[in-house]
């Protein structure tokens, strides 16, 4: 039985023939057998929709824009797109991204007849402001993980959902009248 070696390994026997004694194959029958990929290999990256919250944070992170971020405020929609086209691999998404939803992966085969299979998208609901229904810059995933993750019992959590479902220009009537019943100082 032949003996394959872990592709580590491989490099190595490449750097140094001199010293390998084995007469081992440094190639493999890929693509018809699976590459094994040394674990800290960094494949395309993928989005879990599940756990995104539409932030943003992997697209301000990214280097060559693979990730854009565009708001359809007509139809109250936030879409992520991810262009694994564009993607180096430098795994600054996975880094920032606050809820794990961007996962890196070992997967390396990009050729494709169509480039539309290198795209992934994700579209999340826009709130709206609960005073004059206009749609927010925020997604409702957003302002729910914010709320999620603050600390209990430190701050007025109702308080702080009332405004974050207000648009910027409702907030400011809001104070405005709050100032002017003397209930803000
Ligand atoms: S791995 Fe780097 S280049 Fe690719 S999507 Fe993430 S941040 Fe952008
Ligand atoms: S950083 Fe994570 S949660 Fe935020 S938009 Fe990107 S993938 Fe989604």
């Amino acid at each position: 039985m032949v003996e394959v070696l872990p592709y580590t390994e491989k490099l190595k026997l490449w750097r140094r023939p001199e010293e390998s004694k084995k007469r081992i194959p440094v190639t493999t029958d890929y693509p018809f057998v699976e590459v094994e990929k040394p674990p800290e290999y960094r494949g395309v990256p993928h989005i879990d929709p599940e756990l995104c919250i539409g932030c943003g944070a992997c697209v301000n992170a990214c280097p060559p824009d693979a990730l854009i971020m565009e708001w359809d405020k007509e139809n109250g929609v936030k879409r992520l797109t991810f262009n694994a086209a564009r993607c180096i691999r430098c795994y600054r998404c996975v880094e920032v991204c606050p809820t794990g939803a961007m996962q890196g992966t070992l997967r390396f085969e990009v050729a494709t007849p169509s480039k539309e299979d290198l795209v992934e998208v994700v579209e999340h609901r826009l709130a709206k402001c609960e005073r004059c229904g206009n749609y927010l810059d925020f997604t409702e995933r957003q302002i729910e993980y914010m709320l999620k993750i603050l600390p209990d019992g430190i701050f007025d959590k109702e308080g702080i959902r009332r405004r974050a479902y207000l648009c910027k220009e409702c907030r400011m009537r809001e104070t405005v009248e709050e100032v002017k019943k003397g209930e803000l100082r």
